[in-house]
């Protein structure tokens, strides 16, 4: 085994080495710029990124003319809520999205109703899950999107995309998805799902940093959207920039391979997410799992440890690189808005740790990370008198802590 051992797979993944391998030419060979127009090098560039867009577009269910090029998905979600809110101002301003997406469409969102717009934050629940029934009752006749993620990357909830875009269709809204963490993960077809708007990066599927795709959907209904930046009028005026050739050659590949090995990948990646809560259920007690049991991406797991302080707990696993569920700012020990959300309390919040196994994730790994967060935990347990009051069958919440 190598250690660190690598469970983030939520945050980023490596780059496969078979994307790098293709990605090395079009850094040193066919380096032309893909806008350029009078010459060969130019043109190899084109002619690379085009075939790279058709296959984009098509894994999702799309066409390559329906992609556009980013440096990501935070600026995907930005160029799709702002994007489609300036060009609809004039039909409303009405948006409806969670309070548990990414910041990156939160963030946005916020800068609109800044701006005047209106944001309507659906409940979730426990799970983090929506109900289908509050999203209708929330359009209104000014109402221009609809922003809900396809699997949440603290907890692993999947939305019903294909229910919510039957609800967005009906009504004539356009419903996008921050499809960051699902897509290579598991099926998602636009047209199936009506998506009109769907934002995926590369680098969350074993592909490199720093490149991103928008799709945006041509027909019934065509979307618009104004730029968020101007320039040279690339992507069809929607993203000014020279494109990242290289990255965009990459981001293929990586689409490519996570659509070739979806089916037994997300099998074998199951089976070792269940094999680790398994272990952590059979010989921990209090401990609670956040997240929809079944309804949820194949590599995420998402656990509180009761009776534990979290920045101990991440401590005692020094050689194991997860997340936890506070958000360590440089001033304050602030929880998870998304734990926050689902009404986990703030004591749960802090001691909640995010696994994320990828396709180079092993049983042995596994194995290990299991011993090790049962030790730990059972060794934090061990100098808690709170943990020994439970044990002794004390409700806490019945006792006076007054000291005087
Ligand atoms: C990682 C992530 C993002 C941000 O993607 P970048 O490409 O790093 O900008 C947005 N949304 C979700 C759900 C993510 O997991």
């Amino acid at each position: 085994m190598k250690f660190p051992i690598y469970l983030d797979y939520n945050a980023t993944a490596p780059t496969d080495p078979r994307v790098v391998e293709v990605m090395i030419p079009y850094f040193t060979q066919t380096y032309g710029n893909a806008a350029s127009r009078n010459h060969q090098f130019g043109w190899e560039a084109e002619q690379a990124v085009e075939k790279a867009r058709d296959l984009l577009g098509e894994t999702i269910g799309g066409g390559g003319r329906e992609i556009v090029f980013t440096s990501g998905a935070t600026e995907s979600n930005n160029l799709a809520i702002l994007g489609v809110a300036d060009f609809y101002k004039e039909k409303g301003r009405h948006i409806i999205t969670s309070p548990i997406e990414h910041k990156a469409v939160i963030d946005p969102c916020q800068a609109l109703e800044q701006r005047g717009y209106d944001v309507t934050f659906l409940d979730v629940d426990d799970d983090g899950c929506i109900s289908l029934e509050q999203l209708e009752k929330s359009i209104r006749p000014d109402t221009i999107l609809v922003s809900l993620m396809a699997g949440n990357n603290e907890i692993g909830t999947l939305n019903p995309l294909e229910e919510i875009g039957k609800i967005t269709r009906k009504h004539g809204v356009l419903f996008h998805t921050d499809a960051t963490q699902a897509v290579g993960k598991i099926p998602l077809d636009v047209e199936q799902m009506n998506i009109d708007l769907l934002s995926f990066t590369a680098h969350k599927m074993y592909g490199p940093k720093g490149v991103g795709a928008l799709y945006v959907r041509r027909k019934r209904p065509r979307v618009r959207l104004s730029p968020i930046m101007f320039g040279g009028g690339h992507e069809r005026g929607m993203r000014s920039g020279t494109l990242n050739v290289p990255g965009i050659v990459g981001f293929a590949k990586a689409l490519e391979l996570c659509r070739d090995e979806m089916e037994s990948e997300a099998e074998r990646q199951i089976a070792l997410r269940e094999r680790l809560h398994q272990r952590l259920q059979a010989e921990l007690d209090h401990i609670k799992l956040n997240g929809h049991p079944a309804q949820r991406l194949p590599n995420n797991l998402n656990v509180s440890f009761g009776y534990v302080e979290g920045e101990s707990l991440i401590m005692g696993i020094s050689d194991i690189a997860v997340s936890s569920g506070s958000a360590c700012t440089s001033a304050s020990l602030e929880p998870s808005y998304v734990l926050r959300a689902l009404g986990v309390g703030d004591d749960l919040a802090h001691s909640s740790i995010r696994f994320g196994v990828g396709r180079f994730t092993t049983e042995e790994e596994i194995d290990y990370t299991a011993d090790k967060m049962i030790f730990a935990v059972k060794r934090l347990r061990d100098m808690s008198p709170l943990y020994e009051m439970v044990q002794e069958g004390i409700d806490l919440s019945t006792v006076n802590w007054t000291s005087h």
